[in-house]
């Protein structure tokens, strides 16, 4: 079947690194692990292997069928549907555990991806997703796992780092796909442990605060939060009670220290 570009069909011929993946979701046995974008099943057989269950979501159905006849037995259940709606508190309820996730990304849609599972991490009564090893191009991967006060870290890396840590595990080059693409690929690890609790967040207005903050890289934290239409009395003096530079960038700033000049702009009454 020709590779489709605009499904970020580029599919893994690497057998070392398919049993590596495998690996790095952890101990499988009794788990049900959803697989994004399974394509031709390159790291599904691998999954299945070790899993209870696997739920292949491809969005093809071209790879859909084919997939339903390379795996007729019930150990993989193939799902043909966009992941974006694809309803993982359903499938942790039906499954009674906590979901893993893995995928080879379709790197057009990566934050998407990613956003979806950060909103479909927990349920009113629990846990939804356990953990994910996902690839993703790799710079997106730097972005994500990146500390403050480095060239990469931002709003992406905060976004992620909020639902739980992302610890970067191994880089493939083109040459381990088929067909290769342009970029070199990177293979993290996401377990999830929402912060917002632990720091007394509401998440709801966090993450757009966070957004704010970060807006333009080029600003200080205090501008970025005045062209967000903050007073600037408020912002000066949320900045003083956090203890935090008022010449500060966001990129410098630990997830810790945002949470801190959160609860400050709160008392302020301004985000
Ligand atoms: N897992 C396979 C591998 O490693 O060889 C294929 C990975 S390929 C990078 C991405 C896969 O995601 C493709 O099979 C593509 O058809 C599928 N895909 C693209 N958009 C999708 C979406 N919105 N929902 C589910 N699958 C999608």
């Amino acid at each position: 079947m020709p590779a489709k570009p605009r499904l970020g069909q580029n599919f893994l011929d690497d057998a070392q690194a398919v049993q590596r993946i495998a690996a790095s979701l952890g101990d499988l046995s009794g788990r049900t692990v959803v697989e994004i974008g399974p394509g031709a099943g390159a790291i599904t057989g691998a999954l299945a292997a070790c899993a209870a269950h696997v739920l292949a979501v491809e969005l093809d159905p071209g790879l859909a069928a084919h997939l339903r006849a390379q795996f007729p037995s019930g150990r993989v259940t193939v799902i043909q549907q966009d992941v974006l709606h694809f309803d993982f508190s359903a499938a942790s309820a039906a499954a009674g555990q906590p979901l893993l996730v893995f995928g080879n990304l379709p790197y057009g849609i990566t934050s998407q991806i990613l956003l979806k599972l950060a909103a479909s991490h927990a349920a009113p009564n629990g846990p939804v997703l356990d953990r994910a090893v996902l690839m993703v191009q790799r710079e997106v991967a730097d972005r994500i796992a990146a500390q403050p006060g480095s060239r990469d870290y931002g709003l992406l890396s905060v976004t992620v780092q909020m639902y739980g840590p992302a610890e970067k595990l191994f880089t493939l080059p083109p040459s381990s796909f088929s067909p290769p693409p342009d970029v070199h690929s990177t293979v993290f690890r996401w377990r999830f442990a929402p912060r917002f609790a632990e720091l007394g967040l509401d998440e709801v207005s966090f993450l757009p605060f966070v957004r704010k903050a970060f807006a333009q890289k080029r600003k200080t934290l205090a501008n970025n939060l005045r062209a967000a239409g903050i007073p600037p009395a408020a912002v000066a003096a949320a900045l003083a009670r956090a203890a935090i530079d008022p010449h500060a960038r966001a990129e410098a700033l630990p997830i810790e220290a945002l949470a801190a000049l959160w609860h400050s702009l709160q008392t302020e009454r301004v985000t």
